[in-house]
């Protein structure tokens, strides 16, 4: 079923207008103020929102999971690197400094 956000010219209100069919021929008007000129908004933005929208609804589990794969990620743990490097004690000598 197709749905459809009409932003009124008027009130600037954004009413959303579900059709029983693609080729329903049903005049939208306007929630707010009851005008019929409206016009059909058309934005990216409201796409992906409902997106991750609708994976919230999927998984009641979304945040424990991006929380569980954000703690795997080298951000996590910072000091990861530092802990991997060779101590300044067990270094090998590296010969004679480098005059510049
Ligand atoms: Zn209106």
């Amino acid at each position: 079923m197709p749905v459809y956000v009409y932003r009124c010219r008027r009130c600037e209100a954004s009413t959303d207008v579900f059709l029983r069919s693609v080729s329903s021929t049903s005049e939208p008007v306007c929630a707010s103020c009851g005008s019929a000129d409206l016009e059909r908004t058309v934005t990216s933005f409201a796409v992906s929102k409902s997106e991750i929208d609708r994976l919230q609804q999927l998984d009641p589990k979304y945040y424990k999971k991006v929380d569980a794969a954000m703690r795997n990620t080298p951000e996590a743990d910072p000091m990861r690197h530092l802990k991997q490097m060779t101590p300044f004690g067990a270094a090998s000598d590296p010969g004679p400094p480098i005059d510049f």
